[in-house]
């Protein structure tokens, strides 16, 4: 099976805008010895216990994304980290619906002094976060300077970003590696529908994405009928030939491909 590497589009893309290099081999071909990846990060963590204990019980490497200065954030994250789970913050951002942010929201009515004040505290309040991802944003995530102040902090703190892609003029990959912050996307929603048949078919499609592509980056919720379902399919993935992984282990796989460009 030949596979090529997804974001390879995306960064011959960046390569090019930034005119910092010629291209003219063929794109890297996924190693084949490599079984196809699957990160399931689970975002909006903290408000409910029993949803969020229900998603730090299943079985294998899920990611879980935590909403800052949450009832139950901090504690998610400690029995998540305890269960062998990757911590991640989830970053609230302004979106183009006017919906409410809650605490630790990022506008774009925030200068940089104020906006790298919010992202720390918000980072102060979950414990073992070793990367981001955007609540919403489908407004924030289209600006380039909120995006350079984020990954700016991700550099410093040596924290990898994963863009939700809730708008599909989002410039937070391209900013992230511009600015050689680890950064990955997401290719499919799993729940938006909560029904069984949605949730089989969208589950189905990563499916699809991993086999030919070698990963794939699911984002689900802690509603209970997700957490019925993973707990259902996540005992099988394995008997499909795809390996469930933490995003950071799907970072680092990626990475020496990545550095040939
Ligand atoms: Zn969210």
């Amino acid at each position: 099976m030949m596979t090529l590497l997804k974001p390879l589009a995306d960064v011959f893309n960046l390569v090019t805008w930034l005119a910092a290099a010629l291209i003219s081999t063929a794109p890297t071909v996924w190693a084949n010895e490599v079984q196809p990846a699957m990160v399931i990060i689970i975002d909006d963590l903290g408000y409910n216990l029993a949803n969020g204990l229900g998603i730090v019980n299943l079985p294998g490497p899920i990611t879980l994304a935590v909403m800052p200065h949450t009832p139950h954030g901090a504690l998610l994250a400690q029995r998540g980290k305890l269960a062998n789970k990757e911590v991640m913050l989830h970053v609230p951002m302004e979106n183009h619906a006017g919906l409410r942010l809650g605490p630790g929201g990022l506008t774009l009515a925030m200068q940089e002094t104020e906006f790298k004040q919010v992202l720390r505290g918000n980072l102060a309040s979950i414990p073992h976060v070793q990367g981001l991802n955007n609540h919403m944003g489908s407004a924030l995530t289209e600006q380039a300077l909120p995006m350079q102040w984020t990954m700016d902090l991700a550099k410093e703190l040596n924290l990898f970003f994963v863009d939700s892609r809730t708008s599909a003029k989002s410039l937070a990959l391209q900013q992230a590696l511009r600015q050689q912050v680890p950064a990955l996307e997401r290719d499919v929603f799993l729940d938006n529908d909560t029904a069984t048949k949605a949730l089989t078919v969208q589950f189905e499609q990563a499916m699809r994405i991993a086999h030919k592509y070698g990963y794939v980056v699911l984002i689900g919720h802690p509603y209970p009928a997700t957490i019925a379902f993973l707990k259902q399919k996540l005992p099988q993935l394995d008997q499909s030939g795809i390996m469930l992984i933490s995003a950071s282990a799907l970072i680092n796989q990626l990475k020496p491909h990545l550095d040939t460009l």
